[in-house]
């Protein structure tokens, strides 16, 4: 365990190692845009609210489209969320939520990051350390890539980290399955240049197939 991560002296250290939770997990469920990623993590979340199970939902900042410190589904369901900076330690935060209790005696059992490809690769570290040292779970929602088919930096430590990763499929006009978040003007033509992040329109993507994102670029 890093010297930062534990202030306990060291046979009380000794304790807490013997009786850490060595269920908890880092999941990663990934998808393209507008396939019900806030909506499963909503869904799960209130799920586990219903048997009073202790869960933290967090966010990223950079994306503030749905107002401050709220997650939305396109269906029209929301839940409160701590937002975050990427310059935020994810462990410090999250062991302060949880009261500074550690390992077996924390208080939170869940952790949902939604758009976790926001994250940065160090927040995804201190996520994994949230498992093993706290043992708590973190189940992250985000996008695969980018809209040049890129990797995002935190799915990329996600998909590196992750205990479970799977994919929340959705399907393209044409039938196929969706794989690229297309970013298109105000006419719908697909763009190939730009920022990796343009935050604030939804209606400035579209998730379509391989084949039909190689044939509209
Ligand atoms: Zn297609």
């Amino acid at each position: 365990m890093p010297a930062s991560r534990c202030n306990l002296p060291i046979e009380e250290q000794e304790v807490h190692k013997k009786y850490v939770k060595n269920n908890a997990k880092l999941y990663f469920n990934y998808a393209t845009m507008n396939s019900g990623k806030s909506l499963q993590l909503m869904s799960i979340a209130h799920n586990m609210d219903e048997r009073h199970i202790p869960t933290l939902t967090i966010k990223p900042s950079i994306d503030t489209r749905d107002g401050e410190n709220k997650i939305y589904s396109r269906i029209g369901i929301s839940r409160d969320c701590r937002m975050f900076s990427p310059e935020d330690d994810l462990f410090d935060l999250i062991s302060d939520e949880n009261g500074g209790r550690i390992s077996y005696n924390s208080y939170l059992e869940w952790i949902f990051v939604d758009e976790a490809q926001f994250l940065t690769e160090e927040q995804v570290d201190q996520l994994s350390d949230v498992v093993d040292y706290l043992g708590i779970n973190v189940m992250c929602y985000g996008l695969r890539t980018d809209f040049k088919s890129k990797l995002f930096p935190g799915s990329k430590r996600l998909f590196e980290l992750a205990d479970t990763i799977e994919e929340i499929k959705s399907t393209c006009e044409c039938g196929n399955k969706t794989i690229i978040n297309a970013r298109v003007d105000k006419d719908g033509n697909v763009l190939k240049n730009g920022p990796q992040t343009l935050v604030g329109g939804d209606d400035r993507y579209i998730s379509i197939c391989r084949k039909c994102w190689k044939r509209s670029i």
